[in-house]
């Protein structure tokens, strides 16, 4: 196998589907194996065994909630039983509950911090033990545009702007075992997320989608693979001089 992440595994968790599903795949072009760890276990597995079908590396997936310390251990251990190391580990799964702040619930809160920012540490800790015995470890974090702040997101832009102080941490704490850590923080991607959103709204998803975009300088909403490709990047050996970074993915300065 060639490609400039060759050799390496990758862990993408909530890759089933949206950014994650398109970073395994990526990241499989460039040649990486691949574990993929999500709620919808069924969904993981489909995934992985089409990318081992289609470029032809070892992958696997399986049933794994990132909010829990006994899932998040099992699934990289597993990563690295079955795949040979644990090199690469994409903090993407995520959920939304969003709502003004007076409306907003305690249980809304929790949840969203839990995912986000609690599962990022559980699954950073975790991969990091197998990357410092090899000196040699990327960890990326699904950050936001939200982190700068967003109507309606009190629990989810904490939680964004969480994991870019988490990654400059880190990327402090791992750097001298060869470990780069950085957060992209993409704008507006069309995904099942989004989708959701504008349903919420009670907005037809392709108008909101059109809509949304006219307030994106190139013109455009983002597609999955547009952050696949920062992230891909952050995960190869050119990147190792970048750490503690966050990198917006908007179609311009903000999404
Ligand atoms: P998505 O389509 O909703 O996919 C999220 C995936 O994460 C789903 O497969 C979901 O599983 C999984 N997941 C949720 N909670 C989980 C948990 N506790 N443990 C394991 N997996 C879990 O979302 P997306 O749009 O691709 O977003 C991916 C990441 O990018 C998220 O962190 C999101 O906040 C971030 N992001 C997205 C956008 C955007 O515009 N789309 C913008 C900025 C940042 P189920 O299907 O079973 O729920």
């Amino acid at each position: 196998m060639t490609g400039r992440s060759a050799g390496r595994v990758a862990l993408v968790t909530g890759g089933a589907r949206g950014i994650g599903a398109a970073t395994a795949e990526r990241l499989a072009e460039d040649g990486a194996a691949i574990a993929i760890g999500d709620l919808d276990g069924a969904g993981a597995e489909r995934l992985a065994a089409e990318i081992a079908k289609r470029y032809g590396v070892p992958a696997f997936g399986c049933k794994a909630n990132v909010a829990l310390g006994e899932e998040v251990e099992h699934l990289v251990g597993e990563a690295a039983h079955r795949l040979g190391s644990l090199d690469i580990l994409v903090n993407n799964a995520g959920i939304t509950r969003d709502n003004l702040v007076h409306k907003m619930s305690e249980a809304d809160f929790d949840d969203v911090l839990r995912v986000h920012l609690k599962g990022a540490f559980l699954c950073s800790r975790a991969a990091q033990r197998e990357m410092v015995k090899r000196n040699w470890g990327r960890i990326i974090n699904l950050s936001s545009a939200s982190a700068l702040g967003n109507r309606g997101q009190t629990n989810y832009s904490a939680a964004k702007a969480g994991l870019q102080g988490m990654a400059r941490t880190l990327a402090i704490e791992l750097g001298r075992f060869g470990i780069t850590v950085n957060a992209v923080a993409p704008g507006f991607i069309d995904t099942e997320m989004t989708r959701a959103t504008a349903l919420r709204l009670g907005r037809d998803p392709e108008e909101y989608k059109a809509e949304r975009a006219k307030a994106i300088p190139v013109g455009r909403a983002g597609v999955p693979r547009d952050v696949a490709n920062l992230i891909a990047f952050l995960a190869s050996e050119e990147a190792s001089f970048v750490s503690g970074q966050v990198i917006y993915v908007a179609g311009g300065p903000r999404g």
